[in-house]
């Protein structure tokens, strides 16, 4: 019998994280959404982790490129999972929108972020390249 989780379990053992059951819900959890989630939303979500939890799982999957994280100003931290081969290096990064109708932000994975030239010896480690309007199901409600 194939069991349901196998393919979450594959996803964490490639990145070298031990399968728990709540490191698979997790996983599931944040594949299942649409738009990239903050540890509240997961909080919500699931009724059943604590919010330490939560926490520390987001932190291990973040330390194995397993997900990734962008500041889309609304105060909380959004947090998604990388595409398979991911090491969320800067030349990795891709764009990212937040509707500021319904508050959501979403991956815009095949928009990579536009190169930066910078002064001498400024050294680059991330970019949080946030565009914000209106998602196609807000704009499609006007
Ligand atoms: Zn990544
Ligand atoms: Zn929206
Ligand atoms: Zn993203």
């Amino acid at each position: 019998m194939e069991n349901r989780n196998d393919k979450y379990e594959e996803i964490l053992r490639k990145r070298e994280i031990r399968p728990t059951a709540m490191r698979i819900l997790i996983l599931k959890t944040m594949m299942d959404s649409a738009e990239m989630v903050s540890i509240l939303d997961l909080e919500n979500k699931l009724e059943t982790a604590e919010k330490s939890t939560i926490f520390r799982t987001i932190s291990l999957f973040m330390m194995h490129n397993l997900v990734h994280c962008i500041d889309d100003g609304s105060g909380s931290l959004k947090y998604a999972v990388c595409n398979t081969d991911c090491s969320c290096s800067v030349k990795e990064l891709h764009a990212h929108f937040h509707c500021e109708k319904c508050d959501k932000t979403f991956c815009l994975k095949s928009t990579p972020v536009p190169v930066i030239a910078l002064p001498d010896k400024f050294v680059l480690n991330n970019i949080n390249y946030v565009l914000k309007g209106v998602c196609d199901k807000c704009s499609n409600k006007q």
